[in-house]
């Protein structure tokens, strides 16, 4: 599955974030693979439509969408010399299929800084330095043999094209994911080469509780890595929000004026920047959601719940969320025109409620 790994320079809130992450892990006991590695873990994409869906259709359970992190400890200044855990850090990393970035913008002074001083830009620029540099020394170390097979094979030659272009970017300070497309680079031909910086990048800016609601610190944070999406939280209160009873964790929420914890924005801005999206499916037994990548088509779908589904595909009966909750129930829906009979051509929505038809 694809996960969304964390990285950051040590003492930024890694752990205490990923700590409250997995503690708030609803997804353990439905998906054992949640618990093969200490490092990883599995959560449910809050979705508040999956309660509605389940009051409508009384179903038992509720299986919400599971996103996967990984925290990829050891990214420090050299890790790509192989400083620090250097070597088993970068293997980490390239499995992801993400790359969160944790930045400090805490203040405590009872908690060092490995650079001494706080300072979120420069932060940034160090770990994204470290990611550049262990893409330039893979592209530097297969250049050569590219290069041999472009004259070799002429359909090797927009390879080695590729992978020259990409070091001249790097080179210039430029990630891949935010400049290969302007510099003409299709990164597919780049994927052989498991790149770190052809990975889309989120930033979870950890900042003191005072400062969630400063819409002005908010902005210029965000501004430091837009067009990529930023989240702001206080890791401390979101470890604190975890072992609290609903009641008084929604007050505590309150008194910062936040309202919903910041792990659930980041579960969500992560799983969009995994390109996936959800359909769902109700019934007695469960209402839930199942991820697609966008684009996928009904068939496609089918084939997410099982690939029998795929294969005897005949369509599929679709409502939108919100006109099968305006309607009141299926037949309410289906007597107003709201469901609709797709075919395999059909590409999925967001929130689309679906049941499949199909030959076995
Ligand atoms: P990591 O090295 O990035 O995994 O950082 P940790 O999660 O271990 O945090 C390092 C230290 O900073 C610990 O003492 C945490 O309690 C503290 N810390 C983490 N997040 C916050 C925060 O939001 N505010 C404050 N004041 N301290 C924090």
């Amino acid at each position: 599955s694809l996960t969304i790994g964390i990285v950051g320079l040590p003492n930024v809130g890694k752990s205490t974030l990923f700590n409250a992450l997995t503690k708030n892990d609803v997804l353990a006991a439905n998906y054992p693979f949640a618990t093969i590695e200490p490092n990883v873990g599995v959560v449910g994409l809050p979705d508040p439509r999956l309660a509605k869906l389940a009051e409508l259709y009384d179903s038992q359970k509720v299986i919400p969408a599971p996103v996967s992190f990984v925290d990829i400890a050891g990214l420090v200044r050299g890790a790509s010399k192989g400083q620090g855990r250097g070597n088993a850090f970068l293997a980490n990393i390239r499995d992801a299929s993400a790359i969160c970035q944790v930045v400090r913008a805490f203040s405590d002074p009872n908690v060092v800084h490995v650079d001494g001083k706080v300072s979120p830009s420069d932060d940034i620029e160090t770990i994204n330095t470290e990611l550049m540099l262990a893409d330039l020394q893979t592209l530097e170390k297969a250049l050569p043999r590219l290069e041999k097979e472009a004259k070799l094979r002429k359909e090797r030659a927009p390879i080695a094209a590729a992978a020259a272009a990409a070091a001249k970017l790097l080179n210039e300070g430029t990630t891949l994911y935010a400049g290969a497309a302007a510099a003409g680079i299709d990164v597919a031909d780049l994927r052989e080469l498991h790149l770190l910086t052809t990975k889309p990048f989120l930033y979870v800016f950890n900042v003191d509780e005072e400062e969630l609601a400063n819409a002005e610190f908010l902005d210029e944070l965000s501004a430091l890595v837009a067009p990529a999406e930023a989240v702001f939280m206080d890791a401390k209160v979101e470890s604190e929000l975890i072992d609290l009873p609903e009641e008084e964790a929604r007050e505590l929420l309150e008194s910062i004026g936040q309202p919903e914890p910041g792990l659930h924005q980041l579960i969500r801005v992560g799983f969009r920047t995994l390109g996936l999206q959800t359909y769902l499916t109700a019934g007695p037994k469960e209402a839930r959601a199942w991820t697609i990548p966008v684009g996928a088509t009904a068939p496609e779908a089918a084939g997410v719940i099982h690939s029998d589904f795929q294969r005897g595909f005949i369509k599929a009966e679709t409502v939108s969320f919100t006109d099968l909750m305006e309607a009141g129930s299926m037949a309410a829906a289906k007597a107003a025109g709201k469901v609709r009979m797709e075919g395999k051509d059909y590409v999925m929505r967001d929130g689309d409620v679906v049941e499949f038809r199909f030959n076995v």
